[in-house]
C-alpha cells in the first residue's frame, strides 16, 4: 500500500508550496542514505522523495489531489532519478555547499586525440615510405586568437563573477543559510565576457582546418597498427597542450605474396618432370627475382625457405623469410609423344600409384610447424 503523501511529508492538504520545500529537506537529510544507515532509510527516502515530485509540481499536485495514487495518466512513484532537481546531488549541494567538485573551466586542458585509418600497399609496407595525409582539426581562431572576441573590441571581465567563473548563491538549509557556489550563470565559468564576437569563428575561438601532414610509414608496419604523431590533434584549451594524431595501417592485399608477421607466402607451379628431375627456378620476391633449386623428387606442396626475404622487423634488425610452397601440376593437354612417354614412364612404376597428399589446411600445418606451435 502506498502511503498518502501529505502524510509521508507530515504535512497537510493545504500545505503552502513552502511547507513543501522545508518538508522534503528535513526528511531527505533524515534518511538520505549516506548518512542514516538504518535498513530502512533508502526505502524511506525514495518515499519522500517521491512524495515531493508529485507535491512540489504544481499539475502533479492537483491531479494527486483529485485522483490520488489512482491516476492512470501519472506514473507516480516510479523512477529513482538522481538527475533532476532534488537527486542526490542537489542535496548535498543543498546541505553542504557543492561546486567545489566542479573543475576549474579556466585550467588548460588538452587537446582530443584524432584517429585515422590509411590503406597502403603491400609493399609500401613491408619496406615503408614517405606519404603526406590530410587531417581535419580544430586549432586556434586565427583572427581573434582564441579571444572569440572581434579584433579590436575589448574581452571584459565578467560583471557577475569578476572573472572567477563562479558565482555564489545563498540558501537556506536545516543547518542555517550557507552559501553554495557554483559555474557561473552569465560567462559559463570563463570569466570574461565578449560584447561583439569574432566572426571568423562566431565567438568560440577556435577553427576546422584541414591540415596535410608528413608521415613516414616504418619498414614492416603490419596490418592493424597505429602509429601516434604526436602534437597533431586538437588544439588545447586554455594554453594546455594539443592532442596527437593516430593512424592506423590498412595493407591491402597483394596478388601474390602472403603475408603472416614478418613471414611472406607463396606459392610456384612446377611441371612434373621438374619435380621428378629436379630443376633451378626464379621465384619473385619482395627484392626481385632468386633463384631458387629444386631438388629431384620434389612432392607437390613441399615448402622451401628463402631466408632474409621476408618482412623486416619494425623494431630492431633482419627480416623475415620467404616460404615458397611448389605445387606440381599434372599437365592437361598432352601431344601425341608426352602420352606415349608417361605410359612408358608408368608401365616402369614399381605398381603404388602415386599418391598425393590431401591438401586441406595443409598450409596452414606448415605454418604452424614454422612458428614452432
Ligand atoms: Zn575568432
Ligand atoms: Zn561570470
Amino acid at each position: 500500500m502506498k502511503r498518502d503523501y501529505y502524510e509521508v511529508l507530515g504535512l497537510g492538504k493545504d500545505a503552502s508550496a513552502d511547507d513543501i520545500k522545508k518538508a522534503y529537506r528535513k526528511l531527505a537529510r533524515q534518511y538520505h542514505p549516506d548518512v542514516n544507515k538504518e535498513a530502512d532509510a533508502e526505502q524511506k527516502f525514495k518515499e519522500v522523495k517521491d512524495a515531493y515530485d508529485v507535491l512540489s509540481d504544481d499539475q502533479k499536485r492537483a491531479q494527486y489531489d483529485r485522483f490520488g495514487h489512482q491516476d492512470p495518466n501519472q506514473g507516480f512513484g516510479g523512477g529513482f532519478d538522481a538527475s533532476g532537481m532534488g537527486g542526490f546531488g542537489d542535496i548535498f549541494d543543498m546541505f553542504f555547499g557543492g561546486g567545489g567538485r566542479r573543475a576549474n573551466p579556466n585550467a588548460p586542458r588538452r587537446g582530443a586525440d584524432l584517429e585515422y585509418a590509411i590503406n597502403i600497399d603491400f609493399l609500401d609496407a613491408v619496406f615503408g615510405k614517405e606519404r603526406d595525409i590530410e587531417i581535419q582539426r580544430e586549432v586556434e581562431c586565427d583572427t581573434c586568437h582564441g579571444s572569440g572576441a572581434k579584433p579590436g573590441t575589448k574581452v571584459e571581465t565578467c560583471s557577475r563573477c569578476n572573472g572567477s567563473g563562479q558565482e555564489e548563491v545563498q540558501a537556506n538549509t536545516p543547518f542555517g543559510r550557507v552559501v553554495n557556489r557554483r559555474v557561473c550563470s552569465v560567462c559559463h565559468g570563463k570569466g570574461k565576457q565578449i560584447k561583439e564576437k569574432c566572426t571568423t569563428c562566431r565567438g568560440t575561438g577556435r577553427n576546422k582546418v584541414k591540415r596535410t601532414i608528413h608521415i613516414n610509414i616504418p619498414a614492416g608496419v603490419d596490418d592493424g597498427q597505429q602509429m601516434r604523431i604526436t602534437g597533431e590533434g586538437e588544439a588545447g584549451v586554455n594554453g594546455g597542450p594539443a592532442g596527437d594524431v593516430y593512424v592506423m595501417f590498412r595493407v591491402r592485399k597483394h596478388d601474390f605474396f602472403e603475408r603472416d608477421g614478418n613471414d611472406i607466402y607463396c606459392e610456384m607451379p612446377i611441371n612434373f618432370a621438374q619435380a621428378a628431375l629436379g630443376d633451378e627456378i626464379e621465384v619473385p620476391t619482395v627484392d626481385g627475382r632468386v633463384k631458387l633449386k629444386i631438388p629431384a623428387g620434389t612432392q607437390t606442396n613441399t615448402f622451401f625457405r628463402l631466408r632474409g626475404k621476408g618482412v623486416p622487423h619494425l623494431r630492431g634488425n633482419g627480416r623475415g623469410d620467404q616460404h615458397v610452397k611448389v605445387k606440381v601440376v599434372t599437365p592437361t593437354k598432352l601431344t601425341d609423344r608426352q602420352k606415349e612417354l608417361l605410359r612408358e614412364l608408368g608401365g616402369l612404376e614399381d605398381g603404388a600409384p602415386l599418391h598425393e597428399q590431401p591438401e586441406e589446411n595443409f598450409f596452414d600445418k606448415i605454418k604452424r610447424k614454422l612458428r614452432g606451435e
